[in-house]
């Protein structure tokens, strides 16, 4: 199967535009100089449903449309095409828009570590147990959600990438902190790379014999995007990606592909099932997670057949998490009181097995915030939310509840008050 790529430029290709009226796509032309757009043959011919476009779950994760920019933004984008702006003054407007959709939330950017005085911005260590990897051909996606809470990763007009390709100090990295036992290769998409240039990084991994190094994550949509990156049947280059795979369980090492599904319809066709299997056959785990997306996947049947489907093919649901505060959130976002009504409604009507996962998690400065109930206070007759750090930079931290003062319309922990204790 050819991959065919279809971005700001060429999507007027796309044969099921006809669908669209001109309004439409002149939308998308706008809207997609502002938020990095990019889909594929696979998305458009096999996960879509064109007769029902406006509200197709799918459509709108790679569609931009011109409510997920703020009025006066669309504005101006289009102010700017509509005079035929010189490249270098469009994208003035365009970057100034960007850098106000807070670029690197949860102070992404203190999380990169040092090895002999170099930064090496191409890794991020926040948790003790384990490094982020973000190797430099790798930070790109089959297709582009247009949430992305990694978009400036695509934005090369902004020198906001974090990237490298010295794996070299990744390992004396690892090396030299013995408490790290899990590397993640992030994006980006790790899997778009090539077989040949993943293989060279795991190889030198697997030859620097790592004693600390115990799991490999891929971080990924390729199942979803692009699950021919694993049918030898339509690539052939699927072969060695699956041959790399058994390589790192062969070696002792737990490998985890890290599932980024946010709908069951990417898991609802035959090509992605077979994917799944062939994956599976290498002895690794697929572990999956996604934000709650409002007009995406704000409902509890959404969640519960995504997980029940997700454990009948043999999937681990993980994590649950609450949109980030970047890039076009306020169009996808939901408050905190309604994202733990749809994980409690949805968990409740999952087999027990879909219970493995953790939700609704907030990907926060200091750690994963884990928004665990919503309790009203005998006391004073007022509610709280009930919450828990499941991941903390300080791993002391973890697991130990605390309460927020409740507020309906609060969507991040920041907008929230710690209860006060009266003595
Ligand atoms: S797959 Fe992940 S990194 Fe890629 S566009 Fe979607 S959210 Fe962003």
């Amino acid at each position: 199967m050819r991959f065919i790529t279809y971005n700001t430029k060429n999507f007027r290709k796309i044969e099921y535009l006809r669908y669209l009226s001109e309004d439409v796509k002149n939308e998308i032309a706008i809207v997609s100089k502002v938020i990095p757009f990019k889909t594929n043959n696979y998305v458009v011919d096999y996960l879509i449903d064109w007769d029902n476009y406006q509200d197709d779950p799918i459509y709108i994760l790679n569609f931009p449309n011109r409510h997920m920019l703020r009025e006066e933004q669309y504005e101006m984008v289009r102010r700017g095409v509509e005079q035929k702006l010189a490249e270098k003054d469009l994208y003035k407007i365009i970057n100034e828009i960007r850098m106000g959709l807070n670029p690197h939330p949860a102070q992404q950017i203190t999380n990169i570590p040092k090895l002999n005085g170099e930064n090496l911005k191409g890794l991020q260590h926040k948790y003790q147990d384990i490094v982020l990897f973000f190797p430099t051909q790798g930070q790109s996606c089959h297709a582009h959600c247009t949430f992305c809470f990694r978009w400036p990763q695509f934005t090369k007009e902004l020198d906001l990438q974090f990237s490298m390709r010295e794996i070299d100090k990744v390992i004396a990295y690892i090396r030299e902190h013995e408490y790290i036992h899990e590397i993640l290769f992030t994006g980006g998409d790790p899997m778009i790379m090539s077989p040949v240039t993943l293989n060279r990084y795991i190889s030198e991994i697997l030859d620097a014999e790592l004693d600390n190094l115990e799991v490999i994550r891929f971080g990924t949509k390729a199942l979803s995007y692009w699950p021919f990156t694993f049918l030898p049947a339509f690539n052939e280059e699927a072969e060695q990606m699956l041959s790399m795979f058994k390589r790192i369980v062969d070696r002792g090492i737990h490998l985890s592909i890290m599932a980024h599904f946010n709908h069951y319809v990417e898991l609802d066709n035959e090509i992605v099932q077979e994917a799944i299997s062939n994956i599976r056959l290498t002895g690794a785990q697929i572990r999956t997670q996604s934000p709650i997306l409002k007009h995406i996947n704000n409902s509890s049947e959404v969640w519960a057949r995504m997980w029940n489907d997700q454990v009948n093919l043999g999937l681990v649901p993980y994590y649950m998490f609450v949109e980030r505060e970047t890039g076009p959130f306020e169009y996808f976002q939901i408050t905190l009181q309604e994202a733990y009504q749809i994980y409690t409604d949805a968990i409740r009507s999952t087999g027990s097995l879909a219970k493995t996962l953790t939700g609704p998690v907030m990907s926060a400065s200091n750690g994963k915030v884990q928004v665990m109930g919503i309790v009203e206070n005998p006391l004073d007759g007022n509610k709280y939310f009930m919450m828990q750090y499941v991941r903390h930079r300080d791993y002391k931290q973890t697991y130990k509840p605390f309460f927020m003062q409740y507020d309906e319309n609060a969507t991040w922990v920041d907008q929230l008050n710690q209860m006060r204790v009266n003595r």
